[in-house]
């Protein structure tokens, strides 16, 4: 096992690396920004490194400051969280290149992933359903456009094939406007990803989102925890997350969650990863892997028992994976809310002390959250200050208990989203279960 590990992240994954890394006895270095000196992990960690000033670009994405940190502390293995530069290939390659290992997946599987239409192709080949779409990027013919637009069937979604944060995408609902549409993606794409590729899909008017978990080792094991629903959204963000999906039948995740894990082997994928789908009308379509571990991955850890993040750091230290998949099994049901300094009226961050901060317990309650009273939210970085998460028998328990957690939960001096968190526990769809990822935009009026 590694002796020391660079925490190359902040906030609640931070923190929740670190307690991965103390519980497995590995030594860790938390590398802060300027204004990060007060964050939870950097008072907690056996070492710290101020690697920039505020901003990201000049601290956490600082590539150079994070490798040296790992070599003046002796370190062994950096951790990159999720954001960030999790999901940057020349990041691991840069990492390995410096003789530490990096916990994640190899670069190729990052830079494939990171590749929409490359991805796309892999999970053909390995057999995972994919959105009806361009089999490849989409050429200069607009005629063979057209022609691929109207065998695809309107409405189509025109997409970037290096875009992310669902940004690089526009739906094109008939052929008047589909020129136009494509020319300006292309010309967005250009300047916000440096690549102007694009490629059409099918576009789902109301689907549900559902994402598998899996993980891999280096020894040509994988195995899946389920899926997880994340359909309330706002912009594309996730608001709630939940495990199991409501109304997915054991059956349907065996198969589609063995089918994702021989992908991996297939794929010669290593460690956590997600396999994002739509799913409509009983059938589910890939979107994209996540290459890293994800903000709501409490709520598989929840349900199966497993600790992701442990599992991560064992698998990159070479470890045969800890479980078999008849290891795996699902119980109860687990909900996260994500909780963000921000209006709950407007939406917009909300930085600033926090007085007093006052924290839910009891049976089946998990708070990951890196504030505490005193601490001052930045204004720099995400508005997420942490997520609370309720576990319970069945669905409408951990609602239930949710919701007594939200009420439990204070959180002085800064605005939060916990007004909207406790309204949605209590929106008689959302309790029904399986709403599709509209339902909240919807319901707030957007
Ligand atoms: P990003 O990498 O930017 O997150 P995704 O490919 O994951 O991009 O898509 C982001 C979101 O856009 C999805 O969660 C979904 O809401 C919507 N979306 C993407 N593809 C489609 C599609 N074919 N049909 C309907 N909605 C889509």
């Amino acid at each position: 096992m590694f002796d020391k590990i660079v925490i190359a992240n902040r906030g609640e994954i931070a923190l929740r690396i670190l307690r991965a890394c103390r519980e497995l006895g590995i030594k860790t270095v938390a590398v802060h920004s300027e204004a990060d000196r007060e964050l939870k992990h950097v008072l907690l960690a056996d070492e710290t490194v101020c690697i920039g000033p505020a901003p990201s670009a000049e601290s956490y994405l600082q590539v150079p400051a994070i490798i040296s940190a790992a070599e003046v502390t002796d370190a062994v293995a950096i951790h990159p969280g999720y954001g960030f530069l999790s999901e940057d290939a020349e990041f691991a390659d840069r990492v390995e290149q410096s003789g530490f290992v990096f916990i994640g997946p190899r670069s190729d599987s990052i830079r494939t992933m990171g590749d929409k239409i490359a991805a796309i192709r892999a999970m053909k080949s390995a057999g995972v359903p994919c959105v009806p779409g361009s089999d490849g990027p989409l050429g200069d013919n607009i005629t063979e456009t057209r022609e691929l637009a109207k065998q695809i069937g309107y409405p189509v979604i025109i997409k970037a094939a290096g875009g992310g944060g669902g940004r690089g995408m526009r739906v094109v609902h008939s052929e008047a406007s589909l020129h136009s549409a494509i020319s300006l993606t292309r010309s967005e794409a250009a300047a916000a990803f440096g690549n102007d590729t694009l490629y059409m899909e099918k576009y789902l008017a109301n689907p549900r989102h559902i994402e598998f978990q899996v993980l891999a080792d280096e020894h040509g094991n994988a195995i899946h925890l389920g899926e997880r629903d994340c359909s309330m959204q706002r912009r594309h963000q996730k608001v709630v997350e939940e495990a199991p999906a409501p109304g997915i039948s054991e059956a349907t995740r065996q198969q589609l969650g063995m089918r994702c894990a021989e992908a991996c082997v297939q794929l010669g994928y290593r460690g956590a990863g997600t396999f994002e789908f739509l799913y409509e009308q009983g059938e589910f379509f890939f979107i994209e892997m996540n290459t890293r571990v994800q903000v709501e991955h409490p709520v598989s850890e929840m349900i199966t028992g497993v600790d992701i993040v442990k599992e991560q750091i064992r698998i990159a230290a070479g470890e045969p994976l800890s479980y078999q998949q008849s290891d795996i099994e699902v119980r109860g049901h687990a909900i996260e809310c994500r909780i963000n300094a921000e209006d709950p009226k407007n939406f917009l961050p909300c930085p600033g002390k926090v007085d007093q901060v006052h924290l839910p317990g009891g049976p089946g309650i998990r708070v990951d959250t890196h504030i505490y009273s005193g601490y001052r939210v930045p204004p720099y970085y995400d508005s997420m200050i942490g997520k609370l998460i309720a576990h319970g028998e069945t669905r409408q328990a951990a609602i239930a208990r949710m919701a007594t957690a939200l009420d439990e939960m204070v959180i002085e001096g800064i605005k939060t989203n916990i007004l909207l968190q406790q309204d949605i526990m209590e929106d008689a769809a959302f309790r029904s279960g399986g709403m599709n990822i509209h339902y909240l935009e919807k319901k707030l009026g957007l």
